[in-house]
């Protein structure tokens, strides 16, 4: 089914005004139901309630939506919705799983005790979601509680296989594109795990900003070109889901797979797979959202969550879309959604970020930039390299092992450029620690905000009010 990427912007810019001219209802659960309890001093929610999933259709977009109730007496009650443009409106599935998966991370972040839900939570899904949230207290500490789960609801059948299929999310990024392709040249179309649908969220990195249209629009069109050329679907899903919590940290570190998961779910009656796409590869593995060890957990009965693609390297996933002369026209890794929008008429890159500049620099190693239309310049510069700064072991790697493919080429000059990026880094990974070991982190922080001293020490040019403060301090 071939979908119009401009009525597909046109569907989401309704639902957001929709959604956005909704007023929230403020609604808190009766503290006698429960007790508040102290964590790390603060005084935490006793529950969640998750009700009111339904069915809606507004202009061309079918959602189902449900109704988060916090406990926390700061957070007004919150419509979270999956929505999906009317074609697809038999793919949209009103179970509670969506919502259990979309909420139990920030809920177990906030120490909820529990969360109660209309619906039924296949068993399987309830045991991974527990493993998932223990795997986070492991890393990230005491403040991750698990909730329990009250579901409210007769089980669910589970659903057939027949008529589902294999997915994946797509971005237009290196990791995605490379899993499409890895699944193009390793399972055959009669394959179960042949990826049928491509799955691209609306509400994650440029979702409900105003003045993103023409950003979607031009991800829609590519995104369309990549998927019509490898005979899969591609499928728009809009949410709002991370809202429920969006601080940039949480939603990188713990949130977006849950998240993710949670989108699959919503089509469980045409996926019975997802794959989300790995970041980092078995050399580089850290604490993320999205990992080997989190995203499987978020499986049910009804549909499998795969985390497909640590085997391979950055550069060797780059080499894999490098290679694919559809890949190569429609790479999007960029996220300066401004730049790009003010670059050209067609850019899916503004050529000037440190992602763009990493890929680019890739695809000079593999000889590749020259041919690819979706940056602005066909060669990357010592000084364009200069203008990175590396601020994790992760982009370190990334650009280390583009050395050796680099001095193949003869350029030398890059291959400066990037040692003396990793130099730096180095050093001031180095310095870090020893601040960190010797201060706390304090003298860092001084230098900062430029040594400064603290207000209550800085001279006062009135007559007099220096030694009034000084005489403060001493009392
Ligand atoms: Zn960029």
């Amino acid at each position: 089914m071939e979908k119009s990427p401009l009525s597909t912007v046109d569907n989401a810019h309704k639902l957001m005004s929709s959604i956005s001219h909704r007023i929230l209802r403020l609604e808190y659960m009766d503290a006698s139901e429960g007790e508040g309890r102290e964590c790390r001093g603060i005084t935490k929610g006793v529950s969640m309630r998750i009700n009111n999933i339904h069915f809606e259709d507004r202009d061309d977009v079918r959602t189902v939506s449900g109704t988060v109730i916090w406990e926390d007496s700061d957070r007004p009650s919150q419509d979270v919705y999956f929505g999906v443009p009317q074609e697809f409106q038999e793919y949209l599935i009103g179970s509670a799983h969506p919502f259990i998966l979309g909420s139990i991370v920030p809920a177990a972040r906030s120490g909820e005790r529990r969360i109660a839900i209309d619906g039924a939570i296949c068993p399987h899904l309830t045991e991974g979601l527990m493993t998932a949230v223990a795997q986070f207290r492991q890393w990230y500490g005491q403040e991750f509680q698990m909730p329990h789960i009250e579901a409210v609801g007769s089980p669910i059948p589970v659903l057939a296989d027949s008529g589902r299929s294999a997915a994946s999310f797509l971005s237009g990024g290196i990791d995605s594109l490379a899993l499409l392709r890895s699944n193009r040249l390793e399972y055959p179309p009669t394959h179960t795990g042949f990826i049928k649908h491509c799955v691209t969220v609306y509400g994650f990195d440029m979702g409900g900003k105003e003045g993103h249209s023409e950003a979607l629009a031009r991800m829609l069109d590519s995104l369309g070109r990549v998927t019509g050329e490898v005979n899969a679907q591609l499928m728009p899903v809009y949410t709002n889901v991370k809202s429920l919590n969006d601080g940039l940290e949480f939603w990188i570190y713990q949130f977006h797979g849950a998240a993710l998961a949670a989108v699959a779910h919503s089509l469980a009656p045409i996926i019975r797979s997802i794959s989300i796409a790995a970041t980092y590869d078995l050399k580089n593995l850290k604490p993320w959202g999205s990992h080997p060890l989190i995203d499987p957990n978020y499986s049910s009965s009804d549909l499998t969550v795969q985390h497909v693609g640590i085997r391979l390297s950055r550069l060797a996933k780059t080499r894999l879309v490098a290679d694919w002369e559809t890949g190569l026209q429609n790479i999007r890794v960029c996220t300066q959604i401004n730049s790009v929008l003010k670059a050209s008429s067609n850019a899916l890159n503004c050529g000037k970020c440190e992602k763009c500049i990493r890929t680019m620099t890739a695809l000079v190693a593999l000889g590749k930039l020259g041919a690819c239309r979706v940056f602005p310049v066909n060669d990357v510069s010592k000084e364009l390299l200069k203008s990175v700064v590396i601020e994790s072991d992760y982009q370190q790697a990334c650009y280390e092992e583009l050395i050796e493919p680099l001095a193949l080429k003869g350029r030398d000059d890059l291959v400066h450029a990037i040692k003396k990026l990793i130099l730096t880094y180095r050093m001031k990974r180095s310095l870090k620690r020893l601040d960190q070991r010797l201060s706390g982190g304090k003298l860092l922080a001084l230098k900062k905000t430029g040594f400064k001293r603290p207000d209550g020490l800085r001279p006062s040019r009135r007559r007099g009010s220096g030694d009034r403060r000084l005489t403060e301090r001493h009392n």
